[in-house]
């Protein structure tokens, strides 16, 4: 009653299939590493190159067990492709992750948390302040949604996309945060830069004390420096390999 359904799906699909449920699967673990998994909930999902498909959690799986097979192959109506699947995803879930990959089909992957620090931030009315270097990442992409409710309906999609727009970073008012980037690799140093400049933000208004903005002009300016270093090979893709290295050695399973 309690054993998972044993698959392996290597071999069986497209090369950029395979490669992608790797690399998706390490960021579970990843999440997990960092402690920003929330039981079974929230996501992280990632569109195969070439395709229309996205890759998704199997719901009701710890993202300790979650591996490149047992992920989840969908369209973007959150339809499973695989009749054999004996897994299945949280819809309502979805809903937010179909919204933003429709609205961003040049990039890759998206994802979603539901940190404290991160529903704290986004739950003040300012949100994320200029305070931390981190900071200077997620202000350059920064933008905010507004609470409607557990399930987003129709109407509130747009609403997403609309406030999305071409950001990379968004605080989910009352609810988490969502990253987004062209490689799973740049989605996750986006989330990593975003929890830290929350956690630093509470840490400074914790002591009570009158902290140093960083000057508008420097947050103007940060744009292009971020782009520097956090995509490409001086950034996000450097440090990705050697988090796929670690996720193997702590966790060998999640290539399986
Ligand atoms: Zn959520
Ligand atoms: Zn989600």
């Amino acid at each position: 009653m309690f054993e998972l359904p044993k698959i392996n799906l290597k071999g069986k699909v497209s090369a950029q299939e395979w490669q992608t449920r790797v690399e998706l699967a390490a960021c579970y673990r990843l999440f997990v590493m960092h402690g920003w998994d929330d039981l079974i909930h929230t996501h992280i999902s990632a569109r195969i190159p070439d395709s229309d498909h996205l890759l998704i959690n199997a719901f009701g799986l710890s993202f300790d067990e979650v591996t490149a097979s047992n992920l989840v192959k969908i369209d973007i109506n959150g339809n499973v492709i695989d009749p054999n699947c004996p897994f299945e995803i949280n819809p309502a879930g979805f809903t937010i992750h179909s919204a933003v990959h429709e609205a961003r089909h040049e990039d890759q992957c998206a994802l979603h948390v539901h940190t404290n620090e991160t529903i704290a931030i986004a739950s003040l009315e300012k949100g994320l302040l200029p305070l931390s270097q981190y900071s200077m990442f997620a202000l350059a992409s920064m933008s905010y949604h507004d609470y409607e409710g557990l399930a987003v309906n129709h109407e509130e999609k747009l609403r997403l996309q609309e406030d999305l727009g071409t950001a990379n970073f968004m605080l989910l008012r009352n609810h988490g945060a969502l990253t987004m980037g062209k490689t799973i690799g740049d989605a996750f140093m986006h989330m990593y830069d975003l929890v830290r400049a929350c956690q630093v933000q509470l840490q400074v208004m914790s002591t009570g004390m009158a902290p140093i903005f960083v000057d508008q002009s420097i947050v103007d300016g940060i744009k292009a420096q971020a782009n520097i270093v956090h995509s490409g090979l001086t950034g996000g893709q450097k440090a990705w390999p050697a988090m796929m290295r670690r996720v193997s050695r702590q966790y060998p399973d999640f290539a399986d």
